[in-house]
């Protein structure tokens, strides 16, 4: 065979963790790392070619050639083509899945990687006359014109995703001459100049500086301030200097929190394109703005944890914001964590990276600790706020009306009395975690795992939230017929009653995950409270995070007492990370703020050490006992999880696993156990965890024997993952 046509390695979507060599057959060689289409089993399958080797183990009668290549050259930038092998080999994930998961929807598909033209709707003055003149039936056209006319006379491609509305939906306008369709420029929108940053603090400048000296080199570092110290100022500010080196910026953030004012303050500061990768864009869209920033023609990426995989020309800066929240780690498929894959990004394109949070993850502070992460510290409020008074309000023996205090509400009432807003926590929506019969004691049980269904009784449902089944609310008991049935426990839905009932002259507006459904939800609440159009806010975490109220300056905690008592090992570090978010929302203008926590246990070590030292001590203190308890940080740790519809085969399963890992120094393994919720959506699951104190040993261990692992007659019967790094073993 000629040098010039070499075998070709391809990962291919498939769950085995192997790749897959071809031929390349009559087509032109295609690159390492340029998507092929391939024929596998019946099917064609795209995948990316990962490598050219001189011979495959493969026997040559059964290598197939390529059916096609897609590029005429690497898909992806060296850096990050690099990075998701590393990747695959570190979480032990099928390569052709992490590139799956990776990619735009449309690049996996085999959608070739141009950038497509993409267009707005301007208003005409047609269409604004047209706009007043419309009939009462015109509901459509008068949706989009008025959208226009509260839009600058401009429609998006984001409005229309905002609108539910398809392009082909303001034709009729267009045709009309009330819109006019014109193409959006794609050349780079270079960076001229910020608009009016703040005059930066002491501690702000001296951030800003340190960490301005990396630009152009590998740094880590770890800005640790407290909340409304005005981190996202610091941010901004380094930003300007990376932009000014004519770099991009790649800023993750959790889950929650890209809400549009993060998204704002970055485009009334920055006249530049900036792209924000969420849920809501359609595959054309997400594709655009990946290529666009590949080929460098945005300067700043904003999104939640898959746009660390954005591929960028020159990637002068990564920042992670709210570095220590959950959201960054992957829960299925590929379980990967956004944070520490960004470290390795930033190292491997030469980059500074800023991990910043008001209550650092133990990971990070260990990476302090340990000299791999410079620590910035920013101790002080912006804008002159002052820290909040905590106040631990012990409810032993008093009475609790649907959870609250009379002492609670007494001190709400003083604060809504000067006009100002408090905030009502709980971490469980709905009305009640479960429903019991008073006649024989029935509870509301969800069939298909081992927990109680919740309340919802605005919808009359019952919930579980674990599987998401849902039923209506029995009108009688299904075991005695008992027609009178109670709610017991607290949800959020119980608390905003509770509350109404309570302060009956104020608006009480109540957050979860039920009241947001709706797209732009959020955003109505958001601006509702900073109008100061709310009193009270009673939620889940979703308002402990981020936000900025600056009239609030009350915080209640109801029910914390759950949360001290935990056998997870990191319940510690949550409930304090938790318990200091919330605490943060309070008096972050110049009102002066106060939190109200109660408790059963106002003796519990946490609160004591959270309130009389800060979150930074503690974060020590827990430190130690993990490095007593040789847990992670201090040591690695993998997963195995299996499900079947008896718990027998997972264990079965599990107990093979265990005996391949056989006996490798350093490699401890646990299990197979139950998993801690062992029926979960109707099957049954189990786990088995390993722990090294070398990282890297886990890997070492279990690769050889990966490939008999997934075929074992065993695994064949159930649903198995691996966890490298889990958050909740
Ligand atoms: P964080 O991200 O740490 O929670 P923010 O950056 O949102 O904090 O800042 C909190 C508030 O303080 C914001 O209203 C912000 O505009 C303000 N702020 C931040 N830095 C300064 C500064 N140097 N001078 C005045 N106000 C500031
Ligand atoms: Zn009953
Ligand atoms: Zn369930």
């Amino acid at each position: 065979m000629p040098p010039s046509s070499p075998i070709l390695k391809v990962a291919v979507p498939t769950p085995l963790r192997r790749s897959f060599d071809y031929l390349v057959g009559q087509s032109i060689i295609p690159a390492i790392g340029a998507r092929v289409r391939v024929p596998f089993g019946r099917q064609q399958l795209v995948g990316v070619v990962i490598d050219h080797i001189a011979e495959s183990t493969t026997p040559s009668n059964k290598l197939k050639p390529i059916l096609e290549t897609i590029d005429d050259q690497p898909l992806l930038p060296a850096h990050l083509f690099k990075l998701l092998l590393w990747a695959s080999d570190y979480y032990l994930h099928p390569v052709g899945d992490v590139f799956n998961t990776c990619l735009p929807g449309l690049l996996n598909k085999g959608e070739p990687a141009i950038l497509e033209p993409e267009y707005y709707w301007q208003l005409t003055e047609e269409g604004e006359q047209a706009f007043s003149n419309l009939g009462k039936n015109a509901v459509k056209q008068h949706k989009i014109l008025n959208w226009a006319l509260q839009h600058q006379g401009v429609i998006s491609p984001e409005h229309l995703n905002q609108l539910e509305l398809i392009p082909s939906e303001l034709k009729p306008l267009t045709e009309k001459g009330w819109l006019i369709k014109k193409q959006i420029e794609l050349s780079a929108k270079p960076y001229t100049q910020s608009n009016q940053p703040l005059a930066l603090n002491p501690e702000q400048h001296d951030a800003v500086s340190a960490m301005q000296q990396s630009i152009g080199q590998f740094h880590g570092f770890l800005l640790d301030g407290v909340t409304g110290s005005g981190k996202t100022e610091v941010y901004l500010q380094l930003i300007e200097q990376v932009l000014i080196k004519k770099q991009q910026v790649l800023v993750l953030v959790p889950e929650i929190g890209l809400t549009p004012q993060t998204v704002q303050r970055f485009q009334r500061r920055f006249n530049c394109d900036i792209a924000m990768l969420h849920s809501g864009l359609t595959d054309r869209q997400r594709l655009n703005i990946w290529l666009k920033a590949k080929q460098g023609l945005t300067s700043i990426v904003i999104g939640t944890r898959s746009a660390l995989f954005t591929p960028f020309s020159d990637l002068g800066l990564i920042v992670v914001d709210e570095e220590h929240d959950v959201s960054y780690k992957q829960q299925d498929g590929f379980r990967y964590s956004a944070r520490d894959l960004a470290i390795l990004r930033a190292r491997d394109e030469q980059a500074p990276i800023v991990l910043g949070s008001a209550t650092p993850s133990m990971e990070s502070v260990h990476n302090v600790n340990q000299g791999k992460l410079t620590h910035l510290t920013l101790r002080k409020r912006a804008a002159d706020a002052k820290p909040p008074h905590i106040k631990v309000l012990d409810i032993r023996q008093r009475h609790l009306e649907n959870g609250l205090s009379q002492a609670l509400l007494d001190n709400m009432k003083r604060h809504l009395e000067n006009g100002n807003q408090c905030l009502v926590f709980l971490n469980r929506r709905g009305f009640a975690p479960s429903l019991m019969c008073h006649g024989c004691g029935w509870i509301a049980d969800c069939q298909r795992c081992d927990k109680h269904m919740t309340l919802h009784l605005q919808q009359k449902r019952l919930h579980c939230h674990h599987c998401d089944k849902q039923v209506f609310m029995p009108k009688k008991c299904p075991e005695c017929g008992e027609p009178e049935l109670f709610p017991i426990g607290l949800g959020t839905e119980r608390l905003e009653q509770a509350l109404i009932k309570a302060f009956p002259n104020k608006t009480v507006v109540r957050i979860d995950r039920d009241s947001t459904r709706r797209k732009q939800a959020m955003q109505d609440y958001v601006t509702a409270i900073k109008n100061n159009e709310v009193d009270i806010l009673v939620g889940t975490q979703m308002l402990a995070k981020g936000h900025h109220f600056p009239n609030l300056t009350m915080v209640a905690v109801v029910d914390i007492d759950g949360c001290l008592f935990s056998a997870d090992f990191r319940a510690t570090e949550r409930t304090a990370q938790l318990l200091t978010q919330v605490a943060g929302r309070a008096g972050r203008a110049d009102k002066p703020g106060e939190v109200v926590i109660q408790t059963h246990h106002p003796e519990h070590p946490l609160l004591l050490n959270l309130f009389t030292q800060d979150y930074q001590s503690l974060s020590q203190q827990i430190l130690s006992e993990r490095q007593a308890g040789q847990l992670p940080p201090y040591t690695s740790m993998a997963l195995f999880r299996a499900e079947a519809s008896t718990l027998q085969y997972p264990m079965e399963f599990l107990n093979e696993v265990s005996k391949q890992l056989g006996q490798v120094p350093g490699l401890d393994c646990f299990g197979p156990f139950p998993a801690p919720m062992a029926k979960r959506a109707g099957k049954m699951r189990a786990q088995l965890l390993c722990q090294a104190e070398q990282r890297g040993l886990i890997q070492r261990a279990i690769k050889p024997v990966i490939s008999i692992i997934e075929q074992l007659p065993s695994a064949r019967k159930v649903r198995w993952s691996i966890d490298i790094d889990p958050q909740d073993p």
